[in-house]
């Protein structure tokens, strides 16, 4: 059963969304998450039928062990009623606990159109151990589910994939944001157009290794830059300086630039970089290559060469996967790369490739340069993005797919 194929008239849609966001002092300071749960939520009210939502907000109970002086209180996702009240244009009412009496009665009572929002489910230790009986309570609050939460997908919790089970298969479901991030997600791995450029950026080796081992027997041309790059160079021979470098991954990189070869896909390495004194916005600044980098000086951004030989890759793909950005882009003399990168995503997009553009900071980057709608998609998920790509099942899809 497809989300938009569904009729929700006078039905209880459980929707679980991802409204983790950030909330400082009692204000959302960017709301995008609650945003993308909209064309969902609309589309049950559309129909005629009602909308539970559910959601975790931070991690509660973990940060209360740490910080006696925090209470439940200051993870409350209270004041997203008003805002996601004002973004539908409808009354929200919430619940003060997911699955109180209260909670219950609220969810008996609604009536066509109406939206209720529950609390923080992570009050409940039983949310991230993927209980099973607090799963099937939860339940019984809607008779739809609906999973529209890619953002937790990579994580077996009662609320994302252990109550799929408790809903036969016509009556649970993907959302439309989890049903644009499982297509966009097959597109580049299944579906792709070669040559197929895999664009690997950030800070650590070591987290990237298995999307890289992965993509290995996908990608025709893997592109690393970010602070990664250097642990090649220092494991090729090449003098890094003081950049970043995880000495403990050097034979983990060799072995993955030998298996690379094997496959026969190219890895691009930076051939220069942006180089600095310091790790600061107002450091000094110069630019030399990446293999001989001098004592005392760090590579922070990919230099014009290596700008160069990535956007003729680039450009000429027909598949395009960024990940991770390709220097300390938040500061701006080191954020040329990134942008000469994204600008070349988005000219090689509008010649008909396929591109996304998913983890965090990759994604910070195109909203910053202003690119995020000149991409062809732009995930959403950090973790379970990255987990996909890694090629692993995310439970909350399986729960649903079977
Ligand atoms: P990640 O979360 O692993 O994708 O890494 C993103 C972070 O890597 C960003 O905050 C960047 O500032 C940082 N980064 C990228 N390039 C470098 C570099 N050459 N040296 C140090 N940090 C970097």
């Amino acid at each position: 059963m497809t989300f938009s194929s569904h009729n929700f008239a006078n039905q209880k849609a459980l929707i679980r969304v991802d409204f983790n966001v950030p909330i400082k002092n009692g204000t959302i300071t960017d709301d995008t998450r609650i945003r993308m749960a909209l064309p969902t939520i609309r589309k049950v009210l559309a129909d005629g039928g009602s909308v539970i939502l559910m959601s975790h907000w931070g991690r509660p109970l973990k940060d209360i062990e740490k910080k006696p002086n925090l209470t439940l209180a200051d993870f409350t996702l209270k004041p997203v009623v008003a805002h996601l009240a004002d973004l539908l244009g409808t009354d929200v009412q919430f619940a003060a606990d997911c699955i109180s009496d209260e909670a219950f009665a609220k969810a008996r009572a609604l009536a066509p159109g109406q939206v209720l929002l529950l609390e923080n489910l992570r009050y409940y230790k039983q949310e991230e151990k993927g209980d099973k009986d607090f799963a099937e309570k939860l339940s019984k609050l809607g008779d739809v589910y609906v999973n529209d939460a890619f953002g937790t997908a990579h994580r077996a919790h009662a609320s994302t994939a252990v109550i799929a089970q408790f809903f036969p298969g016509d009556k649970k479901m993907f959302g439309l944001l989890m049903e644009g991030e499982i297509k966009a997600g097959e597109e580049v791995l299944h579906n792709n157009k070669k040559p197929f450029t895999a664009i690997i950026g950030g800070a650590k080796v070591s987290d990237k290794i298995l999307i890289i081992e992965n993509l290995l027997d996908k990608a025709t041309d893997i592109i690393i830059g970010g602070g990664m790059a250097y642990t090649f160079f220092k494991a090729e021979g090449g003098q890094i300086g003081n950049s970043l470098c995880e000495d403990d991954r050097l034979d983990m990189a060799l072995e993955l630039l030998k298996k690379a070869a094997a496959k026969g896909v190219c890895i691009h390495l930076p051939a220069d970089s942006i180089i600095a004194d310091k790790f600061a916005a107002d450091a000094n600044c110069s630019s030399g290559l990446s293999k001989e980098i001098p004592e005392g000086w760090m590579g922070l951004d990919i230099g014009q060469m290596a700008i160069e030989q990535f956007k003729k890759i680039i450009c000429e793909s027909k598949t395009i996967l960024w990940n991770g950005p390709m220097g300390v882009f938040e500061m701006e003399k080191f954020q040329h790369g990134t942008k000469a990168i994204a600008e070349a995503v988005v000219e090689a997009t509008a010649k008909g490739a396929y591109s996304l553009v998913g983890g965090g900071d990759s994604v910070a980057a195109v909203n910053k340069f202003h690119m995020a709608d000149k991409v062809s998609y732009v995930s959403t998920g950090g973790g379970a993005m990255l987990e996909f790509f890694e090629g692993k099942q995310l439970p909350g899809i399986a729960a649903i797919k079977g």
